[in-house]
């Protein structure tokens, strides 16, 4: 159990089946939040969920796509009543829909568009009149080192982007309700998004991993636990005066 001077909270990690936001999930309730772990699948949040619980915690499995608005406010009507009143949301659903500009199809830039930010909006207004309630609220965006531009995520880039305004605007907003936002921009993370990419530039993974570590400063691959650390230090009571910060998470410093 890792100290932590703040009360138990009810908390929502959104793309929690797998990656970072399991490993996020799988933080927060060992520091004592309840978790709802929300993914497209509710069965393949059941790996998240079992961990939690094996370890004493408390965890709720939800199947909901974050872009679908009916479905995200039936999965928070739901968390409220079998969970408690959710003041922690962590948006880190995500896909990826890589390719050139010139190849890249309008249903491919709207279907990142819809997951990240549509998605972390959908969450983010659902959720938040409980915060203000409560007046206490913690909001983590995931958004990404290629917020800064990448090769090839034309729609990833602007949607990660996106994310950082979201949460500054957000961190303006609902500060006066004690609510922070705040956003974490991972680098490298070893989880099946870096190797589904790896498998779609055609290079074996580990040339793939062996090249991301040769340009970061700590010398090593980022692991999903790196960015629940971060997420763990945001939602923490006494992180109050930390609100609409992009924190890069990348080994290194990013512009
Ligand atoms: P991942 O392993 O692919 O996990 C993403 C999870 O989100 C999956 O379980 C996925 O479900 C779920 N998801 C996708 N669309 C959804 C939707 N519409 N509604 C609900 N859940 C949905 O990815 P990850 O590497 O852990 O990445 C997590 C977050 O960190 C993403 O926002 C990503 O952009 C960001 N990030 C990752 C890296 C990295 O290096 N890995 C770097 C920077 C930023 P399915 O499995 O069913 O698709």
């Amino acid at each position: 159990m890792t100290e932590n001077t703040s009360p138990a909270r009810v908390a929502i990690v959104t793309g929690g089946a797998r990656g970072i936001g399991a490993a996020v999930a799988q933080r927060l309730a060992s520091d004592g939040h309840a978790v709802a772990v929300v993914d497209l699948d509710e069965a393949a949040c059941a790996d998240t969920v079992d961990a939690i619980t094996a370890k004493g915690g408390s965890a709720l499995a939800v199947g909901c796509d974050v872009s679908d608005e009916a479905a995200v406010a039936a999965a928070v009507e739901r968390i409220v009543a079998e969970l408690g009143a959710p003041t922690v949301l962590v948006n880190n659903a995500g896909i990826l829909r890589d390719n050139l500009l010139f190849k890249m199809s309008v249903d491919d830039w709207d279907a990142v568009m819809n997951v990240h930010l549509r998605g972390a909006f959908l969450m983010s207004r659902a959720v938040q009149s409980h915060m203000v309630e409560a007046r206490f609220g913690r909001i983590v965006n995931l958004s990404s080192t290629s917020a800064l531009g990448n090769r090839g995520q034309a729609n990833y880039a602007a949607a990660k982007a996106g994310m950082q305004g979201f949460t500054k605007t957000l961190a303006i907003e609902l500060g006066k309700f004690g609510v922070t936002a705040n956003a974490i921009a991972p680098g490298f993370i070893e989880t099946a998004m870096t190797r589904a990419t790896a498998e779609r530039v055609g290079v074996d993974f580990e040339a793939f991993r062996a090249a991301a570590i040769s340009q970061i400063p700590v010398g090593r691959a980022g692991q999903p636990e790196d960015i629940a650390a971060v997420a763990a230090f945001l939602v923490r009571e006494d992180a109050g005066f930390v609100s609409g910060q992009v924190i890069y998470a990348a080994g290194g410093p990013k512009d």
